[in-house]
């Protein structure tokens, strides 16, 4: 039994912050063969990660096997046969965990929920003993584990709660039918974006608005540990963006500054391809100057990079 906490590397794969994560004993939860080569480099250990995506390639399964990871989360069954195909050919068995897809409403915006049936992400809840029966009979695989991950920037523990519920009593049934030995409950818990800077930017800056309210680690534990006790199996945890987000800034420097007709443009050296965040789904940052302005004068901009794109902006009409 115990538990694993396999940090989501795609959250921030600096090297320095994944040494500090597996010299703490932690694993990772990966999504490619580039972040598998980075853990390895931090001088992480391959035993504890754990393989996520949908569309992994040859090269990259290849490595992940000769590495000798903890576990294919594997999304479909097609990808299941082929894992057991590279595995013959290299003469090793695939270690591997379906993700499962619950058809639970993470409640979160729609680019980043992934626990609904209409998305692409995991085995239907509905076929998932059938996909188990199917790859319990592929010499080269070998089952382990069940996955989910409804969704990322949660702020109720309700999803987390229905998701664990309606899968937690599938995991001790796929205990019983193929041994797996571990259950993994994904990421997921949001964080405070709107304020994020009050208590870490300089002294002077007052927050605009402190009424987001973060889902804390003791709601969620005080929830879930009930449900996740009894299954009788490993919990694995694969946390990313609460352990990691608000721990970063981008700093960029103002270049231009423009008076349109209907608006006022700051035009600065980053751009979307730096944070895509805004551009991909209206996420929210705080906008911070460096040195504090000569002025008080308050004035509604945007504040937009140098891409050719109308979604290139980090904020629309705020005020600064
Ligand atoms: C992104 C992702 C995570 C981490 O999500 P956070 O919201 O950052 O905690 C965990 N598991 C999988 C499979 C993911 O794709």
């Amino acid at each position: 039994m115990g538990h694993l906490i396999c940090y989501a590397v795609k959250a921030n794969s600096n090297l320095a912050i994944l040494n500090l994560l597996g010299t703490g004993g932690s694993g990772f939860d990966i999504v490619s063969g580039g972040e598998l080569f980075r853990v390895l480099k931090a001088g992480g250990d391959a035993s504890k990660c754990t393989f996520a995506g949908v569309g992994k390639t040859r090269q990259e399964i290849e490595y992940a096997l000769q590495q000798g990871i903890l576990c294919f989360n594997a999304e479909s069954e097609a990808e299941v046969r082929f894992l057991d195909k590279v595995a013959g050919e290299l003469g090793v068995k695939a270690p591997v965990a379906f993700r499962v897809n619950p058809d639970v409403d993470a409640k979160t915006h729609a680019y980043i929920s992934t626990g609904k049936s209409e998305n692409k992400f995991g085995v239907a809840f509905e076929t998932i003993r059938d996909a188990y029966a199917r790859a319990a009979e592929l010499p080269n695989i070998q089952l382990r584990g069940l996955q989910m991950h409804i969704g990322s920037q949660l702020t109720s523990v309700k999803p987390f709660r229905e998701a664990v519920e309606k899968v937690g009593t599938l995991a001790t049934e796929l205990k019983e039918t193929h041994g797996i030995e571990f259950f993994s409950i994904g990421g997921g818990i949001g964080i405070v974006y709107e304020g994020s800077l009050a208590s870490g930017g300089p002294d002077w800056w007052q927050s605009q608005a402190e009424d987001e309210k973060p889902l804390t680690i003791e709601e969620y534990a005080a929830n879930l540990e009930p449900l996740l006790k009894p299954l009788g199996l490993k919990i694995l945890f694969e946390p990313g963006r609460f352990l990691v987000g608000n721990a970063g800034a981008m700093i960029t420097r103002v270049l231009y500054e423009k008076r349109g007709a209907a608006k006022v443009f700051k035009i600065v050296d980053a751009g979307m391809n730096d944070l895509i965040r805004p551009a991909l789904y209206q996420g929210h940052h705080d906008i911070v100057p460096l040195k504090e302005p000569a002025g008080d004068s308050l004035e509604k901009m945007d504040v937009v990079g140098p891409v050719c794109e109308s979604s290139d902006f980090f904020a629309k009409d705020r005020e600064l």
